[in-house]
């Protein structure tokens, strides 16, 4: 069966693209290895109408719902590889499964690099966060670590100054100017230079001096980077900032490939659920638009 669009990653964005498609009676198909961003977070917040839920919640209700249209079919599964061109492109999964479809959207998230300090992978998204307005609140105005990873670390150090009593851990990865020093003094941020050896308990920094500090919780800046090498591969142009790597899309959210669109974590920024849902709801539209009228 020929589709019309092949949504590659069913997650916020990818589900709320094919939404909009189905909605308009294409024939969908989804295929999504089922490993969204935030899996880690017991807690999925800042999303209307849905805040604090857990993430599984809400992505397994907008399954449950889009599985109600039926002209969608749906694939557990990992792509790995994306050929042809516009209005034949062939997916194949791992399983050497090969389908067929006019339009291919990319909504594959982003993977986040993180800084190497021991303990830090273990609590990551339960007591240690990259996003404020996701998992600011939560601490309650207290004590709040900020792990230096890069540069984008003393934006976020001055940003979190608004949650909570920061401290910032520079730890060799990051170097401050005197402005920027100055800047996070001016915000009432602590700077301590003293490198981390070691993540202990909830949110306790261990220093290699031997002193522990115990916080409500730690933020880190990650790099991203696109969560699959297909964007690569296909021959995606792609966008380096200092957050990392988005895939570069027009106003129609198509990719520099005619044909390829990309929605979600992996062709904006910033990031969040709710941003997911809208780019995927604007893709949907659009990849519909270039169906109905293929040279506009
Ligand atoms: P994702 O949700 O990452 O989904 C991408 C999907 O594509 C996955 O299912 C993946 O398996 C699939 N995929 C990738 N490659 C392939 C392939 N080759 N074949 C098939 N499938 C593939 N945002 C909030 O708004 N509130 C929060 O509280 C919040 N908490 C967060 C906590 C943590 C720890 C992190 C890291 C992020 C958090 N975020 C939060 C951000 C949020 O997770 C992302 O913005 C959101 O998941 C982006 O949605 P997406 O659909 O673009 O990508
Ligand atoms: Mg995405």
């Amino acid at each position: 069966m020929e589709h019309d669009v092949i949504v590659i990653g069913g997650s916020y964005a990818g589900m709320s693209a094919a939404l909009q498609l189905l909605r308009a009676r294409r024939k969908v198909l989804i295929i999504d290895a089922g490993l969204p961003r935030n899996r880690f977070a017991s807690q999925s917040n800042g999303f209307l109408g849905r805040d604090g839920l857990p993430p599984k919640q809400i992505t397994s209700e907008a399954k449950e719902q889009l599985l109600g249209y039926q002209t969608l079919e749906w694939v557990d599964g990992l792509v790995t590889g994306v050929i042809g061109s516009r209005d034949d492109f062939r997916v194949t999964t791992a399983d050497m499964a090969e389908h067929q479809g006019r339009r291919v959207l990319l909504a594959t998230g982003v993977r986040d690099i993180l800084p190497e300090i021991p303990g830090l992978k273990d609590r990551w998204g339960k007591s240690i966060f990259h996003c404020p307005y996701c998992h600011g609140y939560e601490l309650n105005q207290g004590e709040i670590g900020i792990l230096g990873s890069t540069q984008m670390s003393i934006h976020q150090a001055e940003m979190l100054a608004q949650w909570g009593n920061v401290t910032f851990f520079p730890n060799e990865a990051v170097v401050l100017d005197d402005t920027e020093r100055a800047k996070l003094m001016q915000a009432g941020v602590f700077i301590e230079p003293t490198t981390i050896d070691r993540l202990e308990a909830d949110a306790d920094v261990v220093l290699t001096d031997g002193r522990a500090m115990t916080f409500a919780g730690l933020f880190v800046a990650p790099i991203v980077e696109p969560g699959t090498a297909l964007p690569t591969q296909m021959g995606c142009q792609i966008d380096t900032n200092p957050m990392g790597q988005k895939l570069i899309t027009d106003g129609m959210k198509q990719t520099s490939v005619p044909g390829v669109y990309a929605c979600g974590d992996v062709g904006q920024m910033p990031h969040s659920v709710a941003l997911a849902v809208g780019d995927g709801a604007m893709a949907g539209a659009m990849v519909h638009r270039s169906l109905i009228w293929p040279d506009a």
